[in-house]
Parts: C-alpha cells; sequence; structure tokens
C-alpha cells in the first residue's frame, strides 16, 4: 500500500503532518496487533511541535548529561552535508495513546502484563517504528531534511550514575517539550489522553510554529505532586520500584526482563511488558489534577497553585 501526502499549504506543514500520522494510523498494515482480533495497535495520535532552538534541550543535557542529545547535535550528526542553526530546525513529537480495551486488560494484571499489553510493546512499538520511517521519508522528499533520533545507529543506552541508565533521546522528553504532557511519580508521560501510552518523534529542517505548553512545571499533571495526594502507582507495581521517591529504573527492568518468560510461555511469542503503572490509576486516560486539566481545555496557564491550609 502507498501513502499519498495531502498537498502542502503554505505555512500549514503542522496540520500537514497531523494528518500524515492519522493518515498512516488509519492505513497502514503495519498497525497491527498481529492477533487474530483484526484489532489495530494504535486508533489516533497526539502530535505537537517544539523549535530546536527552544532551551529546554540544553536543560535536559544538563540534567541528563553529555551523551543525551539536543535536536541540533542529532541533526548535523546524520545531516552533515545539509547544515542547519537549531532555529532552522523543528521536533515533531507524536503521543500513541493505549486503546481502551488494551487498557482494561491490563487493569486486571497482577504481576505481568496481559497479552494485548505485551502485543502492543512488540507490534505498536513496530509500527511506532514504520511511523517514524514514514514521517522522515515523506518530510526528506519535499525537501526538508529529517531525522528520527531513536534509528539513529549511533542511539545508545548509557549507564549514568544518576539514572542508573539513560539514553540519548527520549521520546517522553521530546513530548514533554513540545506540549504534550508532564511527568508522574512513575515517570510515565501524563497527557491530554492519559499516561498509557507509546511515543515517537522526528527532528527536521522545517519551521513550523511551536505548540503551547500549558504547564508551569514537569509535574503539573500528577496528583502526587500538584496535590499532595494519590500514589496510586506505587500500590500498582509489582516490582516495588515506585516509592514516595519516585522511580527505581534499575528494579522496573529487572521486571521487564522477567516477563520474557512469561509472555512467552502465556501468550506464544516472544516480548515483554509492565505498564501497570499505567493503568488502573487516575491519570490512565486523563489529567487527573482538575485545575491544570481546565487550563488546558481553556488553552490557558493554569492559576499558581494554592497554598496547602
Ligand atoms: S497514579 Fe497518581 S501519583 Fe502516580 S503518576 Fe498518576 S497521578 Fe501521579
Ligand atoms: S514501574 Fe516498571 S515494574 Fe513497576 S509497574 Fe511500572 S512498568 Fe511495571
Amino acid at each position: 500500500m502507498s501513502f499519498h501526502a495531502k498537498e502542502v499549504q503554505p505555512g500549514n506543514d503542522g496540520e500537514w503532518i497531523r494528518e500524515t500520522i492519522a493518515d498512516f494510523i488509519a492505513q497502514s498494515p503495519e498497525n497491527t496487533m498481529a492477533d487474530n482480533s483484526g484489532d489495530p495497535a494504535w486508533d489516533s495520535a497526539l502530535v505537537g511541535f517544539a523549535s530546536g532552538a527552544d532551551p529546554m534541550w540544553q536543560q535536559f543535557k544538563e540534567y541528563v548529561g553529555p551523551f543525551h542529545w539536543t535536536p541540533w547535535e542529532i541533526y548535523t550528526q546524520m545531516h552533515p552535508d545539509k547544515p542547519a542553526i537549531p532555529w532552522d530546525l523543528t521536533v515533531i513529537s507524536w503521543v500513541l495513546p493505549q486503546r481502551q480495551d488494551v487498557r482494561k486488560a491490563n487493569r486486571r494484571a497482577k504481576k505481568y502484563p496481559a497479552e494485548q499489553w505485551a502485543r502492543t510493546r512488540i507490534y505498536g512499538e513496530a509500527f511506532n517504528v514504520a511511523l517514524r520511517r514514514h514521517v522522515v521519508d515523506l518530510l526528506q522528499e519535499k525537501g526538508h531534511p529529517a531525522v528520527a533520533p531513536m534509528l539513529a545507529p549511533t542511539w545508545a543506552v548509557v549507564k549514568s550514575q544518576r539514572f542508573s541508565y539513560a539514553s540519548s533521546w527520549s521520546e517522553r522528553h521530546a513530548a514533554h517539550a513540545a506540549g504534550l504532557g508532564t511527568f508522574g511519580l512513575c515517570d510515565g508521560l501524563i497527557t491530554a489522553r492519559g499516561k498509557a501510552l507509546r511515543a515517537g518523534s522526528v527532528v527536521a529542517r522545517i519551521s513550523i510554529e511551536p505548540t503551547p505548553r500549558y504547564y508551569t512545571n514537569h509535574r503539573a499533571y500528577c496528583l502526587f505532586f500538584a496535590e499532595n495526594t494519590c500514589g496510586k502507582c506505587i500500590d500498582r507495581c509489582p516490582a516495588r520500584a515506585i516509592t514516595e521517591a519516585g522511580h527505581d529504573k534499575e528494579k522496573c527492568r529487572k521486571h521487564l526482563t522477567a516477563s520474557r518468560e512469561h509472555v512467552k510461555k502465556a501468550y506464544g511469542f516472544d516480548g515483554y511488558g509492565c505498564g501497570l503503572c499505567q493503568v488502573g490509576v487516575p491519570c490512565e486516560a486523563g489529567i487527573p489534577v482538575k485545575s491544570a486539566r481546565e487550563a488546558l481545555e481553556r488553552g490557558e496557564l493554569p492559576p499558581p497553585p494554592q497554598p496547602l491550609a
């Protein structure tokens, strides 16, 4: 099957890219659970844009470590013959929210992921890889050099003293910069469609107006940080990897590794996953902090938090 981009209207590249992503989700045969259900892995996406010159990229680098790329660094690495300055670049970021029946199935899981969830981790992510390639190809056809950082041959996971491990690029951080959400206690990204999701991004030499960030800090959508309540993800985690101090990546990684045997034995394919902390919690499918949710709906910054009585 081939995909045809709609005619680009001058100055409307953001809309064209949103439509390109929606069309690919609707039409690609790779959007599949790879089972007998005939269900797609994904049914929609949230899309946001951030400037390559946004100071947040440098802040990420300083926080995560020198190995963490800015958009300009990975663009220049992959396109040394097509020079650009950070201001020429846009990061296109998307979030693929888990479908309702996948979330429902994983809500019942107590230790290892439901089959549907494990399928989105493997086959849904294979589609996400295809989507990254598709967006890069279409941009390049239209004369906009582009790269999907996660698919760059130099992308790597690096041991980090502060984070246990970290990588050259983070899809969730790109989505945060592109106005799509903020982080929860469990490290997941809480978006207007909740925290049960996968994310992707592409860096391109193209000018698109950045998506506003309707949040005042990087944890504004999590009840634990905004209202000192909740903590439901702590109880959902079968590996005790989440506490009031945050997310223990090493414990989480070990549990994901252990899930491989279960997925193979119970579901009959090579896969893994968990995501128990992403479902059965107030942030599963939306923003649980009322003031932040309403501010986003109005397209305004939320009011400053009231001091606790
Ligand atoms: S379950 Fe509660 S504490 Fe955990 S990330 Fe969601 S809102 Fe925050
Ligand atoms: S923190 Fe990791 S191990 Fe715990 S529920 Fe979330 S994904 Fe599973």
